[in-house]
């Protein structure tokens, strides 16, 4: 027999990731219609929808350079005469990639300022700020979520970008902001990337050890603008790449003050972007002249289980010149404005991996014959994807609910009810998201079969690169202590305004929607146990596990809280009343698969912690031991 006469594979075909995802659609309808000026909707939906073709159109065959033998990134650490050049090299995909973003304004749509001026007037652009007021962030971010499936995480460098864009237009010096913003703002070719410096050897998610020093320049106490030079060693620094990195380093030599003692520089990566040096101050000679890097030692590339293309680096920086921002000792609370941005990148890396995903293994479902059936037809087989498909549905929901919030914030500063429940549900949102689309994307694995394990199915890279965001930008269990902090330092007043607006959204939902009255009853239930957790929270000491809990009950709340509100919108628009019923059944079902039942009852059982120890450690402490 010949093997082309036997039965060949149909693969599925992805669509472009704006027709393919219709709960993105209709969710951004109602949020966009909320928050751009009237009759701008309509316009705004038309142009993401020629996004997502582009991004099927250009982008796609663009990210596909990268399925190349070598597109991986390199480390050059000397050159054929021996010299130190640490050169870091990316492949041409990705360079494209790159500069396809910088064309569309990704991350520029966001700003109006800073050269942006020029191409906000362009039929290209929405308009910015000036025109769509509190939906801008919401728009710019609606346009890097349709690009992200397609992207190879080539958003991770974007993200911190976008975020370092807003901490310099917040807290840099005129001179900071006119030197580098219309850099990073760039539409074109040779637009300037930034990233973000926090982590060390001494941790990750606590950076309060951070061992990397900065002296000052010259003389004086230290103010915003002036010069260091920054020795430590940075060990993951993603954007290796790039152009410049906002870095973390302890300007206070006293090590006790912990993360007090940090502060936060602007690093260019290389000697040519140093800014310039005050009069009479002269810089010690450079350790490696025949390298471009400024005063930084690459020493390897890491070789990871994903983002393969993303080339993360550990930096030895030695005389490493930076520009201190804002006040000395804040490093902490300003590198948390890269944060907010970078984690809701994230959340979307994860929703639109997860959607992309769920096109495939529905596609496949209809293509694939068992039984002389199709898979569809099979309801064991369509209970898994209905499982994804709620998932998805929910998590888009928290989603875009946390970017409108977000966007709103941006617009007008000073709201501050808005900005406790956008610092609350941003951890949250980012945590949930990491963590439940990695488990769909594995049964979206797992209802392909044998071609969805395949290396070099959509399916697998997805989850290898996923799998990052339960890391990066904070675990999931760092992120519920930050929950537990944004509680804490506002005394509680983030979590109870949460819950009073999630009630009364839920009360209005279940008088629109008599239908929705049971699953509204358990969201309610829902909330009232995330405050009890709180309460532990508050007497618990170390004992922060409850923290967890609390996060996943916020986030569920949440989500079922904003899947109702959006059944309500579509009925009430005097829309499609079946598409109102599935929101409805989506958030019903939401509220039973998502884990709420289990965190409620985590938090009112509070098993034994030496217990859970033992369990947890399995003996392995007395191995440990054995062997030192
Ligand atoms: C691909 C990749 C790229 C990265 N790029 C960058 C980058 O560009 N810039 C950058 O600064 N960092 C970057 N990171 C680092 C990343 O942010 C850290 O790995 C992460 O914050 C965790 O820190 P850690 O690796 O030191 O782990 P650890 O801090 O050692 O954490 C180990 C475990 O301990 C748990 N844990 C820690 N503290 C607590 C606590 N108080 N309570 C309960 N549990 C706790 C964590 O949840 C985790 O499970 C990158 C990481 C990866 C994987």
């Amino acid at each position: 027999m010949r093997i082309e006469n036997t039965h060949v594979h149909t693969p599925p075909q992805l669509a472009d990731p704006w027709r393919a995802d219709l709960v993105l659609r209709s969710l951004l309808a109602r949020h966009l219609a909320a928050l751009a000026p009237p009759q701008l909707a309509p316009e705004l939906l038309g142009r993401l929808a020629r996004l997502g073709q582009q991004a099927k159109d250009e982008l796609r065959p663009a990210a596909a350079l990268l399925n190349r033998p070598g597109a991986e990134p390199l480390l050059l650490q000397y050159d054929e005469w021996g010299r130190r050049v640490d050169e870091v090299r990316t492949s041409e995909g990705w360079r494209a990639i790159a500069t396809w973003f910088a064309e569309r304004g990704i991350p520029g749509e966001a700003y109006g300022s800073m050269g942006q001026e020029r191409w906000l007037k362009t039929e290209e652009s929405a308009g910015g700020p000036g025109r769509l007021g509190a939906a801008t962030r919401l728009y710019a971010h609606a346009r890097t979520h349709i690009v992200s499936a397609d992207s190879h995480v080539a958003l991770c460098p974007i993200s911190m970008t976008d975020g370092a864009i807003l901490v310099i237009s917040k807290h840099g010096t005129p001179s900071q902001q006119e030197r580098l913003l219309p850099k990073l703002l760039h539409r074109g070719a040779g637009a300037h990337f930034a990233g973000q410096w926090m982590t060390e050897r001494t941790g990750g998610s606590d950076v309060a050890l951070t061992e990397t020093s900065a002296k000052k320049l010259g003389d004086g106490d230290g103010k915003a603008g002036d010069l260091y030079l920054l020795d430590g060693f940075k060990w993951f620094a993603s954007a290796a790449d790039g152009h410049i990195a906002l870095a973390l380093a302890r300007t206070d030599p006293d090590k006790s003050r912990g993360a007090r003692g940090l502060s936060l520089f602007i690093v260019p990566l290389r000697r040519e972007n140093r800014p310039p040096l005050p009069p009479g101050v002269a810089l010690p000679a450079d350790s490696d002249p025949h390298s471009s890097f400024n005063g930084i030692r690459v020493h390897r590339l890491k070789n990871k289980l994903g983002t393969k293309f993303v080339p993360t680096a550990e930096l030895e920086l030695n005389g490493a010149v930076g520009e201190l921002v804002g006040e000395p000792g804040r490093g902490v609370a300003l590198i948390a404005g890269v944060l907010n941005v970078t984690r809701l990148y994230s959340c979307s890396g994860s929703v639109a991996a997860l959607s992309q995903a769920q096109q495939f293994a529905r596609q496949y479902s209809l293509l694939r014959q068992v039984r002389g059936e199709p898979l569809a037809s099979l309801p064991l087989h369509m209970r898994g994807l209905a499982r994804v498909a709620v998932l998805h549905a929910g998590l888009s929901a928290l989603l875009w609910h946390t970017v409108a919030v977000q966007s709103q914030v941006e617009s007008t500063p000073g709201q501050q009810r808005l900005e406790r429940r956008v610092r609350l549900l941003t951890p949250t949102a980012k945590a949930f998201a990491a963590a439940k689309g990695t488990e769909g994307l594995a049964v979206c694995i797992e209802s392909v079969g044998g071609q969805g394990y395949m290396h070099e199915s959509v399916l697998t890279t997805h989850f290898r690169d996923a799998l990052v965001e339960r890391v990066w930008e904070g675990t999931p269990s760092v992120l519920a202590l930050d929950v537990h902090r944004v509680f804490s330092q506002s005394k509680g007043a983030a979590l109870s305004e949460w819950a009073e607006d999630t009630l009364k959204s839920l009360k209005a939902s279940a008088q629109a929607l008599p239908s929705a009255q049971g699953t509204s009853d358990g969201l309610v239930a829902a909330v009232r146990s995330t405050l009890e957790g709180a309460k532990v929270l508050a007497t618990a000491g170390l004992d922060l596990r409850a923290a967890r809990s609390v996060l996943d009950l916020i986030a569920v709340c949440t989500g079922g809280e904003q899947l109702l509100a959006h059944a309500v919108w579509l009925h009430a628009d005097g829309g499609d009343a079946s598409e109102a019923a599935l929101f409805a059944e989506r958030a019903r079902r939401w509220l039973a698969e998502t884990g709420a039942h289990e965190a409620a009852e985590e938090l009112r059982a509070r098993s034994d912690v030496a217990t859970e120890r033992a369990i947890a450690l399995g003996g392995e402490e007395a191995l440990l031991q054995a062997r030192l």
